[in-house]
């Protein structure tokens, strides 16, 4: 079960919903040092977070 660590977020917590989101990851931006990505509410669009996936690293 261990292998499954995979370091993405399902929901957060919206303002404009008042309440936790599921959320949908978009590619932001490709870095050199690695990819961001963004965290989308899935109702109202709104941007909830961002997340650095480093190369290198691997989340699985
Ligand atoms: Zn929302």
């Amino acid at each position: 079960m261990d292998q499954f660590k995979e370091f993405t977020a399902t929901e957060l917590y919206c303002n404009n919903c008042k309440q936790a989101m599921p959320v949908r990851e978009t590619l932001l931006l490709v870095l050199s040092d690695g990819d961001m990505y963004g965290y989308r509410c899935s109702r109202c669009g709104q941007y909830l977070g961002t997340r650095k996936n480093s190369k290198g690293k691997t989340f699985r």
